[in-house]
């Protein structure tokens, strides 16, 4: 009878948990922003995170949310990932049906693991009862097996809480799995709903392979992720004529460039200059710079020097930056103090 007394008052208490979690979730949550939005023909693109690896809070690591025929797919999971998410009120279970990496330095990935248990956890941020599906390149010999190398790490290194929360809580073995796709060569990864996924190599640098950029297409619609790249041939071939191109940027004040160690880091990624040249190329709807990385340099100076070579639209994105890609692409800020986006 005490087993029966216990479960029904840990029940009690989680129902009662849950309540609040989900009242919480409802005031830090949106009503504008929709966990599945309707389909319609446009493509929602959100940037969750547009930093690297600096720890600061006003850019979080690398993670752009893609909603298109009903589906939410993530590219990137960098540190945050779920709490942006949470911000929009979405969950980081249920709500993202899969993730794509686009390689495998840390801030790509350091959010994964949190992405990974908090969504199979109860609560409305929680509540995946499939496994996770995780998309990811795989060749070269630096990272064979690159996705799934990470899922069987993820096991073993948190097989506690998996256990745990299996036998404590109940939680389904399937959704603590992660269900894993690696692929190799350029080429269509992902194609359901009329959502149609192609990665294609970018040159981050000899060491770092392998590193893709993503187009996503649906219907007439179109966005392109460069992921980390230097400037690259490649990505403009796969990027042509895409509604939105989201591209990585990296500068530095004319004083830090000189430091040796700015060398090796300038050498992996592309100037504004270069980024410029690229969006000339490609000729987007909108350019929209995510990856952030600016040292002793505004935002502003960014996209000043970017117009040296290209003068088409151009924003330089910040944390939850929403894009609308309709018959034109629409640009709506995230309104910290309302917590949503503008009507
Ligand atoms: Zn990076
Ligand atoms: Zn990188």
């Amino acid at each position: 009878m005490a087993a029966v007394g216990e479960k029904t008052t840990r029940r009690r208490v989680s129902t009662s948990i849950l309540a609040a979690m989900a009242l919480v979730h409802t005031m830090c949550g949106s009503a504008a922003a929709q966990e599945k939005p309707a389909v319609s023909k446009d493509i929602i693109v959100t940037l969750l995170g547009t930093g690297g690896p600096e720890p600061t809070p006003t850019r979080f690591g690398p993670a752009t949310l893609v909603q298109a025929g009903g589906l939410s797919l993530l590219f990137d999971a960098g540190r945050g990932v779920t709490v942006r998410l949470y911000q929009l009120g979405m969950s980081s279970g249920k709500g993202i049906d899969a993730v794509f990496l686009t390689h495998y330095h840390s801030d790509h990935v350091s959010g994964l693991p949190d992405l990974w248990m908090t969504g199979y956890m109860f609560g409305p941020f929680g509540e995946r009862a499939k496994p996770m599906r995780l998309f990811g390149p795989s060749e070269g010999s630096s990272v064979p097996n690159g996705v799934t190398r990470i899922a069987k790490g993820l096991a073993e290194a948190f097989s506690d809480d998996v256990s745990i929360r299996q036998t404590d809580e109940h939680i389904t073995a399937a959704a603590t799995q992660i269900e894993t796709h690696d692929f190799h060569g350029d080429g269509v990864v992902f194609d359901e709903a009329g959502v149609k996924v192609t990665a294609f190599a970018v040159n981050h640098g000899d060491l770092i392979k392998p590193s893709v950029g993503y187009r996503i297409d649906y219907g007439s619609r179109s966005v392109a992720i460069s992921g980390d790249t230097k400037f690259d041939e490649n990505l403009i071939k796969h990027a042509a004529g895409t509604d939105l191109l989201i591209h990585e940027v990296f500068a530095t004040s004319a004083q830090l460039a000189e430091l040796p160690q700015m060398k090796p880091v300038a050498d992996h990624h592309t100037s504004p200059e270069q980024a410029g040249a690229v969006f000339s190329r490609v000729k987007p709807k909108l350019a929209a710079y995510s990856h952030v990385l600016h040292l002793g340099i505004s935002s502003d100076e960014i996209a000043s020097r970017t117009r040296s070579a290209y003068q088409g639209p151009l924003i330089v994105g910040e944390d939850l930056t929403r894009f609308i890609i309709g018959d034109d692409v629409i640009v709506r800020k995230w309104n910290p103090e309302l917590r949503r986006y503008p009507d």
